[in-house]
């Protein structure tokens, strides 16, 4: 169609859209636990008159650590009309906090009337959008090209549903949306990398009032270690010319007793960077410190203690080409209900982190989420349905 001469409908039922999260937000559903909001979307699609046959579950959870109740919810939309394959998504779980909502609408704002839980925003808000635009596009028999509705399990435990997934079920799709966030103007186009650290050392025990010099104390040897890191620059903002990134020491179990020279102590910590290079130079900044510091500290007959050192990638970061088809599309999107787009990079990881590795580059949107992760959450009704508003164009094709 030529341009100007085409009215992009921006109508949907907006009610039965603020209805559907209610519906949503009320389902317990943590991570490892979304099979009954899994049901529950089930239910609606074949309400709407998607084949049994189109509704799949993955093998997801077979690979997971840990496994979980049910895998990733992945939905075939045959296309009503031509064009490239569309993939709109947003992750099922809830972080524990959740479970038990009371949601209730108040004017322009959800919030669960227990005040001692979460609201579950994030992400059924996410959930809500991206069904929202399957159903009404069903509902008024709206031409739209193929279109995956994917929607992911475990994403706030590592993105493990994102990671896991049997990619091969997506159905290559060429421009993938993911809704989970707040201001629906933004497009999230990088996010950054995550390694896991985790520290084991291994000193040597002795009595702490009798014979403290044939012990080593593996709590000695980390605060060398994090005071190493820290007075060289490699704890928490890291600023290395013009190389950033950030790192935290954010968990450690050791000792049983004062009396004993502690011989064993465990540490997490968190190394983050847009750069995957500098990312890996942060953590052998970890590892040589914590050697460094085992090698110093000797008992008086000259042993000293042992570290065991790993690394694991989380997520790697990513950053789309603002001049790619899926971020112009996502700002048409956005400026057609009226909004102004406004690209940025996030730094905390993003199942879309997961979804680019595998070759799908995808963009992260906002649908009305605010202070999430809290008992404090509440979701921004207007901005929920602009969200709404903006999948209902990018799933139609029409931007
Ligand atoms: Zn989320």
């Amino acid at each position: 169609m030529s341009e100007g001469s085409m009215k992009i409908e921006t109508e949907f039922d907006q009610a039965a859209a603020v209805k559907l999260v209610l519906e949503l937000m009320a389902v317990p559903g943590r991570s490892k636990q979304e099979g009954r909001v899994v049901e529950l979307i089930r239910t609606k699609l074949l309400e709407a008159g998607v084949a049994p046959s189109n509704i799949t579950i993955d093998k997801s959870t077979h690979e997971i650590p840990g496994g979980g109740e049910v895998g990733n919810l992945i939905v075939n939309l045959p296309g009503t009309k031509k064009g490239p394959r569309r993939l709109l998504m947003a992750h099922l779980d809830t972080v524990p906090i959740c479970v038990g909502c009371q949601p209730k609408l108040d004017g322009d704002v959800i919030r669960s009337t227990d005040q001692s839980t979460g609201l579950g925003g994030d992400n059924r808000a996410g959930v809500a959008v991206v069904l929202t635009a399957a159903l009404e596009l069903l509902r008024q028999k709206r031409p739209h090209p193929p279109i995956t509705l994917f929607f992911p399990v475990q994403e706030e435990i590592g993105l493990y549903g994102a990671r896991y997934v049997t990619a091969n079920k997506l159905r290559s799709p060429e421009l993938c949306f993911n809704w989970d966030g707040g201001d629906p103007g933004n497009v999230i186009i990088g996010a950054t990398g995550d390694y896991a650290i985790e520290i084991e050392i291994e000193g040597l025990a002795s009595h702490a009032g009798v014979h403290p010099e044939r012990g080593i104390n593996a709590i000695v040897i980390a605060s060398l270690a994090i005071s190493d890191l820290t007075q060289n620059g490699w704890h928490g903002l890291i600023e290395k010319g013009k190389h950033r990134g950030t790192s935290n020491v954010g968990i450690v179990n050791a000792g049983e007793a004062t009396n004993v020279v502690t011989p064993k102590l465990s540490l997490k910590a968190e190394a983050r960077s847009h750069d995957p290079a500098f990312r890996k130079k942060i953590v052998e900044a970890y590892r040589k410190a914590f050697v460094k510091a085992a090698k110093s500290l000797k008992s008086a007959d000259g042993k000293s203690g042992r570290v065991t050192f790993n690394a694991d990638l989380k997520y790697e970061s990513f950053r789309l080409d603002p001049k790619e088809s899926v971020v112009s599309i996502a700002r048409s999107a956005i400026e057609q209900v009226g909004l102004t787009p406004e690209l940025c990079v996030g730094n905390g990881g993003l199942d879309a982190n997961w979804m680019t590795a595998h070759g799908f580059p995808t963009v992260t949107l906002g649908c009305g989420q605010r202070d999430i992760h809290t008992v404090k959450e509440w979701l921004h009704v207007p901005n929920f349905l602009q969200g709404c508003q903006i999948g209902l164009l990018l799933a139609s094709g029409e931007v």
